[in-house]
């Protein structure tokens, strides 16, 4: 990996130091540390005093009083919904232009709070092939998007507004084939109904025969596509798990009149390596209703101590959920028995490994793409920090600009 490039254009090499650096896995705090952006990449990651000899001569941005971090990883999020009061009516009414233009405002949103990952698991079509390449955006830097395309439904079932009712076994393999050709690296199935969209079915049960969704699960797999399930209650998530999804969105053991909990499930899940989404927004701790706050972080902790992975995402796009929101969610995770730094790594090193991302992304690594996060103080002391952005890069590309100090980084900020 080449440092050596300094004064040689857009991908000179820039170091940025800090007081402190988490690198998004093993648990790795390095205080008096560094990262070394060549380009796309990383070249090298340790503490400052130790920086190869080769490299004491690049341009060198302090970054005191803050943090690096990987850039975030946003699990799960719609950006055809606007987050507003009603996006479900409004994307039935918006022209498509509208929610192109939705989508590129909820990017822009994300990168400028720091997430450099999104993972869309429902949109209609003509999003989905604008969605990979940062819709929008006009070439300025946006986080990188994986996506599910329109996500697989029964005819008037849950989301059935984006497209991608099946009736049958046919029908749902012609929607995967469709969602391929348009560039989604995931199949999102709707294995339950849900509470958002007013289509009348249950957020309990399977709306599908266990064979249809086997061979979803096997012909997506087959399409080198991993596979997301919307599943609330006990039988959905059987049903799901049963058919070898990736995994399980929301997975809040819902059921008619309270919550159930199947242990058997959970060790079924831990065995298989069945991820659980946890969809939790920053409003997660005032919950009061539905699913309250003391059910959702029993259930979390359980899975969590299980061995269940968790991957971090918010759900943002849905009603009263912006699409930035994943930084101030993150404090809530600490409910469930993780410290600050392992709540950093499962929105970075872990969602990146669990999403079929890694190693390019979601560590400090040397090697891997400079997607990179500073905060204002320490993170791993108190995660509200996350919120308080000093500079953000995605692929070396500066987002955000460093506030902290006024330093010599313009002549890399020249490349927007
Ligand atoms: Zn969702």
């Amino acid at each position: 990996m080449a440092g050596n490039q300094a004064g040689h254009g857009p991908h000179e090499a820039v170091l940025l130091s800090a007081d402190t650096v988490i690198t998004g896995h093993r648990r790795e705090v390095l205080d008096d540390a560094a990262v070394l952006v060549a380009g796309q990449k990383l070249a090298w990651v340790g503490h400052t005093r130790a920086l190869p000899e080769e490299y004491r001569g690049v341009r060198h941005v302090p970054l005191r009083g803050c943090t690096l971090l990987p850039g975030l990883i946003e699990g799960h999020a719609h950006l055809c919904l606007d987050g507003g009061k009603a996006p479900f009516e409004r994307l039935e009414t918006a022209r498509p232009e509208e929610v192109v233009d939705c989508a590129a405002d909820a990017l822009r949103r994300m990168a400028l709070a720091g997430i450099t990952t999104v993972r869309d698991l429902g949109a209609p079509i003509f999003l989905a092939a604008a969605l990979r390449n940062g819709a929008g955006l006009g070439g300025r830097p946006g986080p990188r998007v994986i996506h599910a395309g329109v996500p697989l439904t029964s005819p008037d079932g849950h989301c059935a507004v984006m497209g991608g009712a099946a009736k049958d076994t046919s029908e749902a393999l012609a929607l995967i084939d469709d969602n391929r050709r348009h560039g989604a690296d995931w199949t999102k199935l709707m294995v339950t109904g849900g509470f958002l969209s007013s289509a009348a079915c249950s957020p309990y049960r399977s709306q599908f025969p266990q064979h249809l969704l086997d061979t979803a699960v096997r012909a997506s797999h087959a399409r080198a596509m991993k596979v997301a399930a919307h599943a609330h209650g006990v039988e959905g998530i059987w049903a799901a798990v049963e058919a070898g999804v990736d995994t399980v969105e929301h997975c809040t053991w819902m059921e008619e009149g309270g919550f159930r909990v199947d242990a058997a499930l959970v060790a079924e899940m831990s065995r298989h390596g069945t991820a659980v989404s946890v969809t939790v927004n920053s409003r997660a701790r005032a919950a009061s209703g539905r699913l309250p706050w003391h059910e959702r972080r029993s259930q979390l902790a359980l899975l969590h101590t299980s061995g269940v992975p968790l991957i971090a995402g918010t759900d943002c796009g849905i009603g009263g959920t912006p699409h930035d929101d994943l930084p101030a969610s993150l404090d809530a995770y600490t409910d469930f028995g993780m410290s600050p730094v392992e709540v950093i790594e499962c929105a970075t090193g872990a969602n990146a490994r669990l999403l079929g991302l890694a190693p390019q992304t979601g560590t400090l690594t040397p090697g891997s793409w400079a997607d990179v996060l500073a905060v204002h103080g320490d993170p791993s002391e108190s995660l509200t920090r996350l919120t308080d952005v000093a500079c953000v890069l995605v692929r070396g590309r500066p987002v955000v600009k460093p506030s902290s100090p006024p330093s010599p980084y313009a002549a890399l900020s020249q490349e927007n």
